[in-house]
């Protein structure tokens, strides 16, 4: 599992999303619920957090991780 960080597109909350596979596949917008919009809404990945180090990757970040491995 990853600790996903992503933010309401309406609202501005942002929450840790915990998926089981790479966000950054789905590209930089995820359709997913929000607490406080208490509906389903776009959300902005911001990046997600390092299970190893606990370090925040930033979604560019991401990214370009992923281009320099394949
Ligand atoms: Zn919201």
């Amino acid at each position: 599992m990853t600790r996903w960080l992503v933010k309401c597109d309406k609202c501005g909350e942002e929450s840790i999303f915990n998926a089981g596979y790479d966000l950054t596949n789905l590209g930089s917008k995820v359709y997913m619920y929000c607490g406080r919009c208490r509906r389903n809404t776009e959300h902005t990945v911001l990046g997600y957090y390092d299970d190893d180090t606990g370090e925040f990757i930033p979604f560019e970040k991401a990214l370009s991780f992923k281009y320099r491995s394949l």
